[in-house]
């Protein structure tokens, strides 16, 4: 059985948090957080982490003993610099809660990049973690719609840059502006996006802890991690009524079963491809032809099979990025909000003069 650690911080990450306990606990309403038991194999312990107490009241399926409070009024807006003192004021109490739940197997953490709190929180953490802990530590970051304004692109820039640099063993991106087809208004978006994201994590927790007909475990999938640039991303396809498992691998693998946009046989770097269903519709021939074509393109592919019986196939592919275009594109823009984020300042720096214009009056009262 895997001890596995799964950590919300900030909005976004408090919200995917909470979309995977009711995955795990079952939606047996509002209760099911006192009540329930996780239907997961493995023992895993989930903690949200946030400056805003109304995003942590929001939670419905995380108990009050998982969520951390860091107070700094409403939120730290936004700001990376302001996060990352709060962070640092409340490091001992973050770290030490971590602590008292003993040793774990892996742990995930998950962020929006563009945000204030989790995009300052979570590269922070995951150092000071690294420092003390052996396992692995993988984030899950959330990149914002492009056009949500120029201080979320800038954080999400430079969050990207500090996870890179914070010793995480591997990131794995879920872009809202490439799931945002999943249409409606922004909150059924998120929602959707969210429960997109929980299920897949906790399809791939449940692969990684099975007895599978065909195995891969935490082992291949820290190998699988280990490739490419350190960026990774999750494809999915759940069959809707039966269907020959190439083409529910071919969906799992196509850019509109992926948490980020990119194309598997051109950017993927290793490559981890894991089967759940009934048996009759495991073809080992075709799941292997597929599996070749694959790893023909990218290198190493691991296959596991989850026999499941009388359930329809569905895969998980986990993706590691030798190349990421839309991430290359994203930095393009990012640039372009820094420098007209600085232009700003700089302007408004010059309306000093506004001041000296003031102050010209300091010390005198008017007269009348
Ligand atoms: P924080 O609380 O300061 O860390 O900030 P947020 O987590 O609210 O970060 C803002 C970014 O997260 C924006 O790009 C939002 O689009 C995105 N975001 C906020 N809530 C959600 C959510 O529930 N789901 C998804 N997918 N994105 C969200």
């Amino acid at each position: 059985m895997l001890n596995i650690l799964i950590i919300g911080n900030g909005q976004c990450g408090n919200r995917i948090l909470d979309a995977i306990n009711r995955e795990a606990f079952g939606t047996k309403g509002r209760f099911a957080k006192y009540l329930s038991q996780q239907k997961y194999k493995s023992n895993v312990q989930t903690i949200a982490i946030n400056t805003a107490v109304n995003d942590l009241k929001e939670m419905k399926f995380t108990k009050a003993k998982d969520r951390i409070h860091t107070p700094h009024l409403h939120g730290v807006g936004a700001n990376r610099n302001v996060g990352k003192h709060v962070f640092e004021d409340n490091k001992t109490l973050i770290m030490k809660n971590i602590h008292d739940r003993g040793d774990f197997d892996v742990a995930f953490v998950i962020t929006s990049a563009s945000g204030g709190t989790g995009s300052s929180f979570t590269p922070m953490l995951i150092r000071e973690l690294k420092e003390k802990c052996d396992y692995p530590i993988y984030a899950l970051v959330v990149l914002p719609f492009r056009e949500e304004g120029t201080l979320y692109l800038q954080n999400a820039a430079f969050c990207l840059k500090d996870l890179r640099e914070s010793g995480a063993d591997g990131i794995i991106l879920a872009d809202n502006q490439f799931l945002k087809q999943m249409g409606g208004n922004v909150e059924s978006a998120y929602n959707g996006i969210n429960d997109m994201i929980a299920k897949r994590l906790l399809f791939l927790l449940d692969a990684l802890d099975s007895e599978m007909m065909m195995v891969t475990d935490l082992g291949d999938f820290k190998t699988v991690m280990s490739g490419g640039a350190g960026l990774a991303t999750i494809g999915f396809y759940e069959a809707e009524a039966e269907m020959p498992i190439k083409s529910v691998i071919k969906n799992a693998l196509s850019p509109e079963g992926m948490l980020f946009s990119t194309d598997a046989y051109q950017e993927a770097s290793r490559s981890m491809i894991i089967l759940k269903g009934d048996r009759k519709y495991m073809s080992i021939d075709e799941v292997s032809s597929e599996v070749e074509q694959l790893s023909s393109c990218v290198g190493q592919v691991f296959k596991g099979i989850i026999v499941r019986n009388d359930e329809l196939p569905q895969v998980l592919t986990v993706l590691t990025l030798e190349s990421a275009m839309e991430l290359e594109n994203l930095y393009a823009i990012a640039v372009e909000a820094i420098n007209y984020e600085r232009q700003k300042k700089e302007r408004v720096d010059s309306m000093k003069e506004v001041d000296r214009a003031f102050s010209q009056i300091n010390g005198m009262d008017p007269s009348y």
